[in-house]
């Protein structure tokens, strides 16, 4: 499918501060997470959850993202405001794969496959067994800058402050 403005969007996304947004036109095949150095050093976590679609069934429709390639096959877009992962881009494949994470209903793209065995984090088992609390009461007074899980006409993300660069 092509990425006109006549066609729906099967799943949209964006970064945290809402400069970069996209839209898949296509439902992602084999989402899947990583385990591999890579990806945890590009996520800053302990795996990156991916969903990939063709190339051409991706439309960055606010804003562009900024690019590092982190080998020689792979291409990795982040929002250059404020840092949020974005994909995966593997340069021998008309293919890329946005960070689940990033998408405005996470939930709807459960993995269903593991890569980068070898490098995953042994502690990843324990982690449904941590004890736990539920936070969003606790932060309900906050101000958020973060771009909400829908789009927003006309969103502009907040401005850098002097304080964020101390
Ligand atoms: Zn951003
Ligand atoms: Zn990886």
């Amino acid at each position: 499918m092509a990425n006109t403005e006549a066609c729906v969007a099967v799943l949209t996304g964006g970064c945290q501060c809402g400069a970069v947004r996209y839209a898949l036109y296509a439902a992602p095949e084999d989402p899947s997470i990583c385990h591999c150095r890579m990806c945890q050093k590009a996520v800053g976590g302990p795996f990156a959850a991916l969903a990939g679609v063709q190339l051409d069934d991706l439309a960055w429709t606010g804003g562009q993202p900024a690019a590092f390639q982190s080998s020689s096959i792979v291409v990795r877009h982040f929002c250059a405001a404020c840092g949020t992962p974005l994909t995966y881009r593997d340069l021998r494949r008309e293919r890329i794969s946005v960070t689940i994470g990033s998408l405005d209903e996470p939930a709807r793209v459960p993995p269903v496959r593991q890569y980068g065995l070898e490098s995953r984090l042994a502690w990843c088992d324990a982690l449904t067994d941590l004890p736990g609390v539920e936070t969003e009461a606790k932060y309900a007074g906050l101000t958020s800058y973060q771009h909400p899980d829908h789009k927003v006409p006309g969103w502009q993300p907040r401005p850098p402050q002097p304080s964020e660069n101390a």
